[in-house]
């Protein structure tokens, strides 16, 4: 027996005559069906987004933060009947899958807590000039499947708090979580308010082109974002693009060898690979790569792979076939032009997209490996001994969402990440992102940013009022 999830439209299930099936990446199991909207319902959830929208935009603001609060805390309340589905449609490890839930909560919170600032430019004898920030409209969001949770409150919660109506679409791979949460939300939002829609691939450019929508918030790949970019052209449309990564790491010869090798080890192949942050091109001074590489070869073959619901799983399968495809692809290509592998490099002999942890062993800078986002558990290796071809090598490239430099002397690493292309520099660390400071690509990763009052402001037209005063002072001479 599997379940059947319901869209949520104007604060009730949509009927909706067509589903489609989600699979367990773990066993490639139906585990659900989801509903699969098309033109009908995205019109019917547009409209009930439209209706909502004079009583939600004149919500008192308090209230509004109130409501994205109460959302946070049912996320919260529901987290471990939500973990597991996410885990089942998902494939990541518990422990991940509850992370995912309550970083949704958190960022749900903290953009609950920002309020929206009336600046006051001027105010004189004369007039007053205050610049005011008023909703966009409808806000459309697409949502990818690495964290399905997460990047859906990135986008609902500020859309929300800023006093826009949503309709909002998870991944196809990924739907089951996101539906749920729709349900729950019903408890707490008027009708219209928050949609969720589930739909195949035809969903997403329906939205993109739909008149109805004022704004298009999109996380996904750069290949995508160009098309939702081009789509949202024709009407305007307000967009945010968090796009695709390829970030680059680059750990200096003075480093704690197995110390950060753990810390790379964890920013590479965490969410099995599939974080737009994740460590991509690891580049290592030539005096400690073989030491560098051992510790990583150790990890590697230590880690515990398998079906995230069982116990003691660190890293679960590749999300979808499609993806899994993809990878076997890359490994395929990097044999083919005899690279060698220092770990992995051959599929799991079992059900499911598994795919062990692979090094791959100092390729050429031009490798596909190295130039392209390979999103998933296949780690380059790079060698380097010197800092200006490194940074060279590391800004080489379409993306710009983030790098790291790992030293003994932050002063030195931070001078060297001074000089990255990114919207994100880490020094020792990766993959860290606060929900109060903007979170955003360069170059081909996006546009726009997420987090911060920065990200909030980002679902609000600026609105200039100017008022004239009854009585302009007396012009002296
Ligand atoms: P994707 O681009 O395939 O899909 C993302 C979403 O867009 C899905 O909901 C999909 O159904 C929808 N979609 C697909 N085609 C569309 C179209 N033509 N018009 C409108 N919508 C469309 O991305 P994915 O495979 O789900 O996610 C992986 C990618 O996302 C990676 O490149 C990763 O780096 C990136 N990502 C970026 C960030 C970030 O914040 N920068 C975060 C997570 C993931």
């Amino acid at each position: 027996m599997t379940d059947t999830y319901a869209a949520t439209i104007n604060g009730t299930d949509a009927l909706v005559s067509a589903h489609f099936d989600v699979i367990n990446p773990a066993n490639e199991q139906v585990i659900g069906h989801a509903p699969d909207c098309g033109a009908t319902e995205l019109d019917a959830a547009v409209a009930a987004a439209r209706a909502a929208l004079p009583g939600w935009r004149s919500t008192p603001l308090a209230q509004r933060q109130a409501m994205v609060k109460a959302l946070a805390a049912l996320l919260a309340e529901h987290k471990n009947s939500l973990m597991r589905l996410l885990t089942s449609e998902h494939g990541k490890p518990h422990a991940d899958a509850l992370g995912d839930v309550l970083g949704g909560a958190h960022w749900a919170n903290a953009y609950a807590d920002m309020d929206i600032p009336i600046e006051v430019t001027e105010d004189n004898a004369e007039r007053r000039v205050e610049v005011r920030r008023v909703p966009i409209g409808v806000v459309g969001a697409l949502a990818p499947w690495n964290f399905p949770v997460m990047m859906a409150m990135m986008k609902a919660a500020p859309a929300l708090v800023a006093g826009n109506t949503v309709v909002l679409k998870p991944s196809p791979f990924t739907p089951l979580t996101t539906l749920r949460i729709g349900e729950l939300a019903r408890a707490i939002f008027p009708p219209g308010v928050l949609n969720v829609l589930s739909g195949g691939d035809a969903l997403g450019p329906l939205m993109t082109e739909h008149p109805g929508i004022d704004k298009i918030t999109f996380t996904g790949s750069s290949a995508t974002g160009r098309r939702v970019m081009a789509s949202a052209a024709l009407s305007l449309k307000r967009i945010t693009l968090e796009l695709g990564g390829n970030d680059a790491a680059i750990v200096l010869p003075d480093v704690d060898v197995p110390a950060v090798a753990k810390q790379i080890f964890a920013a590479a192949f965490g969410n099995a690979g599939q974080i737009c942050v994740a460590v991509k091109r690891l580049y290592v001074h030539a005096d400690i790569y073989d030491q560098f590489a051992a510790a990583l070869v150790a990890l590697a073959r230590a880690a515990t792979i398998g079906d995230g619901a069982e116990q003691g799983t660190r890293f679960g399968p590749i999300q979808n076939r499609q993806q899994f495809e993809r990878l076997v692809n890359l490994i395929e290509d990097s044999k083919a032009n005899g690279y060698a592998f220092l770990a992995g490099g051959e599929a799991m002999d079992r059900p499911g997209y598994f795919l062990p942890l692979t090094l791959v062993d100092n390729p050429p800078e031009h490798a596909r490996i190295v130039q392209e986002e390979q999103f998933g558990p296949i780690l380059p290796l790079l060698k380097f001994d010197d800092i200006d071809d490194v940074v060279a090598r590391a800004n080489d490239s379409i993306y710009g969402l983030g790098g790291s430099v790992w030293s003994a002397d932050a002063d030195r690493a931070l001078e060297i990440g001074s000089r990255l292309e990114t919207g994100n520099v880490w020094i020792n660390q990766a993959q860290a992102m606060y929900a109060h400071s903007p979170f955003g690509g360069h170059k081909a990763s996006g546009i726009g940013v997420e987090s911060s009052l920065e990200g909030l402001l980002a679902y609000t037209n600026a609105q200039t009022v100017a008022v004239r005063k009854a009585k302009p002072s007396p012009v002296t001479a």
